[in-house]
């Protein structure tokens, strides 16, 4: 049996910073959440509740752990990947303190892929309407993916999305021509648990998990 990669629990910091993010999951490496060898970010919270969603146990904003961006940051570049994936939850509407986590992975040369459930036109619109997080956070997102996940829409062609009216945002030049397959990473640890991410369709994975105890990532 297989640890599979490394993962800890997102720890708290004695005294989190005023935009500290609220971190559902963290894992070191994946090669699942996005071109390359990522870092993953699950953030706790999302108000949009799309009907089908991967994730509903990240819906609500009790659970998860207080971490300062900088603590975020230097998980990242330590972990040695060719950046990070943001992804939940929702992260913009998290987005003072993950717009500094993108900042500081950017700054350290790494690339920021970041998954939402809204528009981009309406973060857009926010960001000129002078939300400022939201656009730091978009200023520092070299890839985006947008819009809700549609249960009606799957997209069994393009890699990482749920859904084909989701869009690919090329917001910076680092991750152009970027491709990879749709895959699906199942982490067991030495004591048993069972975490999975990345993407497979619902009645695949569910026939896969069934009986086990598991935790999902998107
Ligand atoms: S798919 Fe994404 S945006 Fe939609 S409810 Fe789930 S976490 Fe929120």
């Amino acid at each position: 049996m297989s640890d599979g990669p490394p993962e800890t629990d997102p720890g708290a910091g004695p005294r989190p910073a005023p935009d500290a993010v609220r971190v559902a999951r963290f894992l070191d490496r994946t090669t699942a959440e996005g071109p390359g060898e990522r870092s993953a970010i699950w953030v706790q919270g999302c108000t949009i509740r799309c009907a089908g969603c991967f994730n509903p146990h990240l819906f609500g904003t009790r659970g998860g752990t207080l971490i300062d961006p900088a603590d975020l940051v230097a998980r990242v570049t330590e972990a040695g990947t060719s950046g990070v994936t943001l992804l939940g939850g929702e992260p913009f509407e998290q987005p003072a303190g993950l717009a500094a986590v993108a900042a500081g992975i950017q700054a350290a040369g790494l690339t920021v892929m970041t998954f939402t459930g809204y528009e981009h036109a309406v973060l857009r619109t926010r960001a000129s309407d002078g939300d400022r997080a939201v656009a730091a956070l978009l200023d520092h997102t070299d890839l985006l993916v947008a819009g809700p996940f549609r249960q009606d829409l799957v997209d069994r062609e393009r890699p990482w999305l749920g859904s084909t009216n989701q869009e690919f945002l090329h917001l910076t030049d680092r991750l152009r021509n970027v491709s990879g397959p749709d895959r699906l990473e199942v982490t067991v640890t030495a004591s048993g648990d069972v975490s999975v991410n990345g993407w497979a369709d619902t009645d695949a994975l569910d026939a896969l998990l069934a009986g086990l105890p598991t935790r999902r990532g998107r």
